[in-house]
């Protein structure tokens, strides 16, 4: 199968399964997994913070960092196609009480600024106190776009002028990174807190690194204990997780090339327009035109017959992401089924 539903479905290495097998752990939960500490303290330089704390999966990793920003009946301001607020059971208010205040998203991933300002609540004793400001780099739902550091930057600072925190869902800000070339730190400049995946496009079976200052991180690491997500001998993940970071960041700019090529053999195709701002990274978002007579489910159907897997996105729309399991023979096969289940 050519499985371009998500760059999640990536298997570990040989390297990673090696690291895995030969890790030094202890117990993590009493700071003593020796392989834990040092992808933590790897990640946090990475991301230019000062402290990092693994966890079980991205959505966990937000749901960590909201609940330490915030009390319950506090305010986090977000874009209305945020992971968060879209792809993760509702987390934040079902177990944190936290009010979800989203603004539009522009088709670039960011906001507007002034959208933004206006949903900072003023002191009134009627109004939810405002906490947090979420963004999210790449942005998923917008197309695996990149943002930009001037956004984050002005974000951050009306984030400060109000007395209000940042969080990044960083699930895939190694691929802006990449794109973009530059330290991945550059686009967490006074950024409180961030999330990324290991097992996503970097190749790990599983983790997320929330990263921030050193005592956000312990109060978050009290928060992973409540929510089950203290884990033990988890040296054995995390071992994955260090072969991830020094071996698999510089790849993603291939993934982002196959995307790119895919697009191009795509473009010529009457039955389906690409998205405006596809790709930028790892992420091919099409859609059928309105008088394609097959339905999206039917052209799924029929890719998946010819041994392709894609995602569904919106009503007639579709996303293919590349990923390290993804070679240019496979996007040449794609390119040629699609032309023929398009017909
Ligand atoms: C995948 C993803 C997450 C959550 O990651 P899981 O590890 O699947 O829970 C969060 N945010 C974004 C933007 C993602 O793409």
């Amino acid at each position: 199968m050519i499985d371009l539903r998500s760059d999640t479905v990536t298997l570990p290495t040989e390297e990673m399964r090696r690291a895995m097998a030969m890790a030094i752990v202890g117990d993590d939960v009493y700071g003593e997994d020796p392989t834990v500490n040092q992808l933590e303290q790897l990640a946090a330089s990475k991301m230019g913070k000062q402290s990092g704390l693994f966890i079980p999966s991205g959505t966990m990793g937000n749901l960590i960092a909201f609940l330490t920003h915030c009390e319950r009946g506090d305010e986090a301001i977000m874009g209305d196609q945020a992971h968060t607020f879209i792809y993760e059971v509702g987390g934040v208010s079902a177990l944190g009480g936290i009010m979800v205040h989203t603004v539009p998203n522009q088709l670039d991933g960011t906001i507007k600024f002034s959208d933004i300002q206006n949903a900072i609540r003023t002191k009134d004793v009627h109004f939810p106190t405002s906490k947090l400001i979420a963004l999210e780099n790449t942005h998923n739902r917008c197309g695996g776009v990149v943002i930009h550091q001037d956004f984050i930057n002005s974000v951050v600072d009306l984030a400060q002028e109000n007395g209000l925190k940042v969080h990044m869902d960083g699930a895939r800000i190694f691929n802006a990174a990449i794109k973009l070339k530059i330290p991945v730190q550059n686009l967490l400049i006074g950024v409180d807190s961030v999330t990324f995946c290991l097992s996503k496009g970097l190749g790990a079976p599983v983790g997320s690194v929330l990263c921030g200052e050193q005592k956000f991180i312990n109060r978050a690491r009290r928060i992973r204990k409540q929510l089950g997500g203290g884990m033990r001998q988890a040296g054995i993940l995390a071992a994955a997780g260090i072969v991830a970071l020094e071996t698999m960041v510089d790849r993603l700019a291939e993934d982002h090339h196959l995307a790119r090529k895919l697009a191009d053999n795509l473009r010529s195709f009457s039955n389906i327009n690409i998205r405006e701002n596809s790709p930028q990274t790892n992420m091919v978002f099409l859609d059928l035109i309105d008088d394609y007579p097959k339905s999206s489910a039917q052209i799924i159907q029929e890719l998946k017959n010819n041994g392709i897997l894609v995602g569904t996105s919106k009503n007639r729309g579709f996303r293919l992401v590349t990923h390290y399991g993804i070679t240019k023979e496979d996007i040449d096969k794609v390119a040629e089924v699609l032309a023929t289940v398009l017909q």
